[in-house]
């Protein structure tokens, strides 16, 4: 094996985009994964409308575009029942790359990216899991691995991006991973025979849950339902028992997919929520779930993993070519990642507030109902855009 000029860990959305825009920019690149692709993935299987774009810049769209499933926008339904449409359109001077949002298996989605991998110079391994990180004088240098013969190995390289996803081994073992105050779970299925599956994503709020229905084909679509934990832990051996009970008690779900048939098994995951400190260490950058927690109500994971890619592969060039692969050398990473994300992450904080409450998720549904340019733009921006900022203005009556 030749010496790479990263070892990229993980080879999901996030850690394919990073290998394949390096490799773009002439980097040589080593990939591992520990899965063998096409791989299993709980998710609510949604892009949101401006993952096009960059998907198109990865050379990956026109084969998701043979997949997936157009979704003109989102219909939300409030505890009382209040419903609220919304589309993906042009809102003033913001236009999304695409009016429209998509819906895709995330095996099928993953495997197109990986695929994309394969077309183009860059190492790839699967079933090799990084079991380690090399850290010498306070400076990553590779990580140790073991293959698919069970061999163990030593990889280096002056940089190495982690996109392990949620579990990441690369944060744990640099002690960024926290445990976060929020317990939720999620549980994931598909179901089929459901009326009017229409090109509208579909929200039922109902304190303390909510579910998402996705229709990723005319006749299936993916329900995840989110719980607190404490509601499903003592069900963690009946789980289809305790899913089929939840949905009949979520009233308006209930309604929504009487007659359906659930035709795959109860997926758990838990707890969603969880914190990444940015690193101090050089050599080393964190990209998608890796470096932190998207929530599943706003549908962001993959486009904050490929955006995160994108910016995370500018600050490793760079470095790269400056001969600096310091915490300093690397540190515009970091500042891109507040630039790109925070002003939307304290949108989603105050979203899960009112969605987590069921006074204020009526209440905000009777307003948005009243209101239909604060909806749109509030779609604009979880669909990644509108600048959080002009919903704040909206809301103000600006
Ligand atoms: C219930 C739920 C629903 C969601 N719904 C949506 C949605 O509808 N839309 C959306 O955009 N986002 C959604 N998300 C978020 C989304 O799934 C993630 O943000 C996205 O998968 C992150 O991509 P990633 O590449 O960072 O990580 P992952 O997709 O998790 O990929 C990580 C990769 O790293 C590999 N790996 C892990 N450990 C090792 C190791 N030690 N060695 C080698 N390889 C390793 C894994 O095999 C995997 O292939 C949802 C999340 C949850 C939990």
């Amino acid at each position: 094996m030749t010496a790479a000029d990263v070892i990229v860990v993980g080879a999901g959305p996030a850690g394919a985009a990073t290998a394949i825009l390096l490799a773009e920019h002439g980097v040589s690149v080593r990939l591992v994964d520990r899965a063998r692709f096409p791989r299993p993935k709980i998710c609510g299987e949604y892009l949101s409308p401006e993952v096009p774009r960059l998907l198109d810049r990865l050379g990956a769209l026109k084969a998701v575009d043979a997949v997936a499933r157009p979704l003109a926008g989102m219909r939300i339904t409030a505890p009382d029942g209040t419903a609220l449409v919304g589309e993906y359109r042009r809102i003033g001077p913001w236009r999304p790359y695409r009016e429209q949002a998509m819906a895709i298996p995330r095996e099928a989605l993953d495997a197109i990216l990986v695929d994309r991998v394969r077309a183009l110079p860059v190492d790839f391994a699967e079933h090799m899991r990084v079991t380690d990180l090399i850290v010498t004088g306070g400076r990553v240098e590779g990580v140790e691995a073991i293959d698919d013969d069970h061999h163990r190995l030593t990889l280096r390289a002056p940089l190495t991006i982690a996109a392990d996803g949620r579990a990441s081994v690369v944060a744990q073992r640099l002690g960024l991973r926290r445990a976060h105050r929020l317990q939720r779970m999620a549980l994931v299925t598909y179901v089929e025979d459901l009326a009017d599956l229409g090109r509208y994503g579909e929200i039922f709020v109902d304190p303390p849950d909510y579910a998402i229905l996705n229709p990723i084909d005319p006749g299936r679509a993916n329900l995840s339902v989110v719980v607190p934990m404490a509601h499903a832990a003592p069900w963690s051996g009946r789980l289809e028992a305790f899913f089929d009970a939840r949905v009949k008690q979520l009233r308006h779900l209930a309604r929504r997919v009487a007659g359906a048939r659930r035709v795959a098994p109860v997926r758990a995951m838990g707890p969603l929520a969880y914190v990444v400190d940015p690193p101090r260490t050089g050599g080393v950058l964190l990209v998608g779930d890796a470096a932190g927690f998207f929530d599943p109500f706003t549908g962001e994971g993959i486009f904050s993993g490929l955006r995160s890619a994108e910016l995370a592969v500018t600050a490793a060039v760079h470095a790269l070519r400056h001969g600096d692969v310091s915490a300093q050398g690397l540190a515009g990473y970091q500042r891109a990642r507040r630039l790109a994300f925070a002003d939307k992450e304290r949108v989603t904080r105050a979203l899960r507030v009112v969605v987590g409450n069921r006074v204020l998720a009526n209440l905000a549904a009777r307003v948005l109902v009243r209101r239909q340019r604060v909806l749109d733009l509030l779609l604009g921006v979880i669909g990644d855009f509108v600048p959080p900022r002009a919903l704040v203005k909206g809301i103000l009556g600006r």
